[in-house]
């Protein structure tokens, strides 16, 4: 028990330590509770637990609000409906994966890894929250890499990604409609983002399994559809939230980053968002326009191109008659 407490205070941020106290009562519950809480099973379970409760009232919205004019006027794409054939295939395939891939993986990790060591304080809050920020930032980094190899290599995107953008108007249950291999990734990249932050910060296991959860609520966030007030891209910076991913499923070769907006800005394939209603803002539609200017001229290279070709090849027929 010393050496956890050790553990603790001799982090690099150990002055953060110092308040335990908001958390503390949190995380005696979890003591009480160590033989299920340090069971390996614990974060996969609760991060079940909380996909199905927060994917819950966005299904309702979606399919009894088409009439609700006080939140249909947020929707991104406010002419695309959601329909129960639509909804029904993708919690088909949610399901699926849960029990075909989760499920196994979950008992395997069970059976194999050892029980979680709980120390007795808990962390404070601004180590959660920023140890969660900065996890969230590594996935971000890794499923930028990973996504952008998977929209560039013609036979990944056709075989693998291309599953999850078949809905061009993605709805909250989209978030977990990928193809096996994708879920194998996307689960290595969030069991092992805080271990990143905790090889030179130490990450207490309560923000790691916070972290669990905290990805689940942000990968629904950035497939919801709505652009609503209170939504974290409006007020977090550099957060792209649900208006930066929908524009990717509308325009999939932008917006690869799936939570922040950084990473699309450094690499210039950051496309501005569409907002509530549908609305265009002026950055949006000056995109467009360079854009359709880079496809046209894009367009005309390629015929000229075409056209040299033939050109040649009719002199070196004429050359060789
Ligand atoms: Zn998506
Ligand atoms: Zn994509």
């Amino acid at each position: 028990m010393e050496d956890i407490c050790d553990y603790n205070e001799t982090n690099f941020l150990s002055w953060t330590h110092k308040d335990y106290r908001l958390l503390q009562s949190l995380w005696e519950l979890h003591l009480k509770n160590e033989y299920y809480v340090s069971s390996p099973l614990y974060p996969v379970v609760t991060a079940g637990l909380m996909y199905f409760s927060v994917l819950m009232p966005w299904t309702i919205i979606d399919l009894y609000g088409k009439e609700w004019k006080w939140i249909r006027k947020y929707k991104i794409q406010p002419d695309k409906e959601v329909t129960w054939p639509m909804l029904w295939k993708v919690i088909s395939r949610n399901c699926w994966n849960m029990i075909l891939y989760v499920a196994p993986y979950a008992t395997a990790e069970w059976i194999w890894r050892a029980p979680t060591v709980l120390p007795p304080l808990a962390p404070c809050v601004f180590e959660v929250v920023w140890q969660n920020l900065a996890s969230l930032a590594v996935l971000d980094f890794e499923f930028f890499i990973w996504h952008y190899i998977h929209h560039k290599v013609r036979f990944l995107y056709k075989h693998v990604h291309s599953v999850h953008h078949e809905y061009q108007s993605p709805n909250a249950w989209v978030a977990q409609y990928i193809h096996p291999y994708e879920l194998l990734w996307l689960g290595l990249f969030t069991a092992t983002s805080p271990w990143v932050i905790g090889w030179f910060a130490g990450c207490h296991p309560m923000t790691n399994f916070i972290f669990q959860n905290f990805v689940v609520v942000v990968s629904i966030d950035a497939h919801v559809g709505y652009d609503l007030p209170f939504m974290p891209h409006r007020w977090l910076p550099f957060y792209g939230g649900s208006v930066k991913h929908d524009m990717h499923h509308q325009k999939p070769l932008t917006n690869y980053a799936p939570f922040y907006t950084y990473m699309d800005q450094i690499f210039g394939t950051y496309c501005p968002p569409q907002l509530a209603g549908g609305y265009k803002t002026k950055e949006l539609l000056d995109w467009e326009k360079k854009d359709k200017a880079k496809r046209q001229k894009l367009k005309e290279e390629k015929e000229a191109k075409k056209r040299m070709a033939f050109l040649q090849s009719r002199y070196m027929d004429s050359e060789l008659k």
